[in-house]
């Protein structure tokens, strides 16, 4: 960066992007890249690759002060926070140890709390850093795969994480995002939508992709499978940025500079998440959901949906980028059809604005409100152990109620009951309350509930439960509260 043009401003404002130094001695090369879609949240940094090993040299990319330092098992195992006098927060985590400086300091703090997981925020002068200063050694703490720097800057003051590249750390990449499928959806009501094809893109060249003609109706908007490499590694990353314009004017766009960590509660929805249940990979939506504020989309924005009239031919152009600027291409046309009007059945609507309790005794499943994001539709079935409910293909966003009577007889077996989750012959046991022969669970997740105990034989025959009844003429309660 040309930083004299900067040092006035540097000076007076304290907020542009200051010159940071390379936390490691080796040349960058990612495993992730900043908010790329991970299982439960949008990467808050990037992953540094460390040729594979531990104990690389860590160092303070800028001089300022340690604000915090943790030891935890799972997460960001041991980790350093230095506050930088621009108001950023660098981060490093899942360190193998730290600087001799740091590790007396922590050390003190473990014994003092006689344990090894430990949280510190330093005095403000107790812990001071220079730019280049070793503050600790890389390595795969906490909940990391593999050896690795998971490193982040965030904006001190509300610690949402900024996009590190923002900040001149130098990466090698020529390499433009590959795009791997394109898929269309039609607008249901609320957040429901309906994928319509799956097109095959055929590459054209270095950066443009096309597909066959398309034909589609109603409001639709797309979604993309892609991935993102950079020159020194093999990964396959998130990407940067998209814009979506049709017949040449942009109608959807974002792009990650800066993420909230609120953005995570709503993963789920800017994926096609039922495809990613079915078959493990993720497409990403190229419109935004209804139910979701994401801090990085603009939602004064149309949702990027786009109107198709029967009989007419719509440009469809598609840009991705990587934070380096080079971009691919989808260019596609769809033909808007004449619209076929479908209606579900909707007994088993579950609406997230109301509260639903299904009864049939002695069991029972409570389905709070705001359970779902969006409107679902429920299958539950019993059989001779337990409950059936499904399609598990929808995000959560509360847990419910899953009641379980047991009419045991020997009250030491009682106390030892669960419900558990069967999935082909293994049983997860699930956190079981268990109150009077009642058991409760909350769940977060579709499947097949049975009741299991800690004494195995003889197997359990005393639940309620006729085999293999589909449950239609199930009683419910509407609007409970
Ligand atoms: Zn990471």
């Amino acid at each position: 960066m040309k930083r004299h043009l900067f040092l006035f401003s540097i000076q007076v404002i304290g907020q542009h992007n200051s010159t940071y130094e390379n936390p490691l001695d080796i040349p960058l090369a990612l495993s992730g890249t900043f908010a790329e879609i991970r299982s439960s949240h949008f990467h808050a940094g990037i992953d540094i690759k460390t040729k594979g090993k531990q104990g690389l040299p860590v160092k303070a990319v800028s001089n300022g002060r340690v604000s915090r330092i943790r030891i935890a098992t799972s997460g960001y195992g041991k980790a350093i926070y230095i506050d930088h006098p621009d108001f950023k927060t660098s981060v490093y985590a899942h360190l193998k140890k730290f600087s001799p400086k740091i590790e007396k300091y922590i050390k003190a703090a473990q014994y003092e709390k006689e344990s090894y997981t430990v949280q510190k925020f330093p005095r403000k002068d107790a812990l001071l850093v220079e730019a280049g200063e070793v503050i600790g050694y890389s390595g795969n703490t906490g909940g990391s795969f593999g050896p690795h720097l998971h490193f982040e800057i965030r904006d001190s003051k509300n610690q949402h994480p900024l996009n590190p590249l923002l900040f001149d750390f130098k990466v090698e990449d020529n390499l433009r995002p590959q795009l791997q499928r394109l898929f269309l959806y039609e607008e249901g009501s609320n957040d429901v939508v309906i994928k319509t094809k799956n097109a095959s893109l055929e590459r054209v060249n270095d950066s443009l992709y096309k597909t066959p003609l398309l034909f589609a109706s109603g409001r639709i908007g797309v979604g993309i499978q892609m991935f993102d490499r950079q020159d020194l590694s093999y990964n396959k990353n998130g990407i940067y940025s998209m814009v979506v314009n049709v017949n040449g004017k942009p109608t959807f766009k974002y792009k990650f500079d800066k993420i909230d960590f609120n953005d995570s509660k709503y993963i789920n929805l800017i994926i096609d998440y039922k495809n990613f249940k079915e078959n493990r990979y993720r497409i990403q939506k190229l419109f935004r959901p209804k139910t979701a504020k994401f801090s990085f989309m603009d939602n004064a924005l149309e949702p990027g949906f786009f109107n198709l009239e029967e009989g007419k031919s719509y440009q469809v152009l598609i840009e991705v980028s990587d934070f380096s600027g080079n971009t691919s291409y989808v260019e596609t046309y769809v033909v808007g059809q004449k619209q076929k009007t479908k209606i579900e059945g909707l007994e088993k609507q579950i609406n997230p604005e109301l509260d639903y309790l299904f009864e049939f005794h002695p069991n029972e499943i409570y389905i709070p409100k705001n359970t779902f994001f969006n409107p679902i539709q429920l299958e539950i079935q019993t059989h001779s152990d337990g409950i059936k409910i499904g399609p598990d293909i929808h995000p959560f966003k509360g847990a419910f109620e899953l009641s379980f009577k047991t009419e045991l007889k020997d009250s030491l077996k009682m106390k030892k009951s669960f419900i558990a989750l069967k999935e082909k012959d293994n049983l997860t046991y699930l956190p079981t309350e268990n109150k009077n022969g009642k058991l409760t669970v909350k769940s977060k997740k579709f499947g097949d509930f049975v009741i299991a105990s800690d004494l195995t034989p003889p197997s359990i025959k005393s639940v309620n439960f006729r085999n293999d009844q589909w449950l239609s003429g199930f009683k419910f309660l509407r609007g409970k509260n």
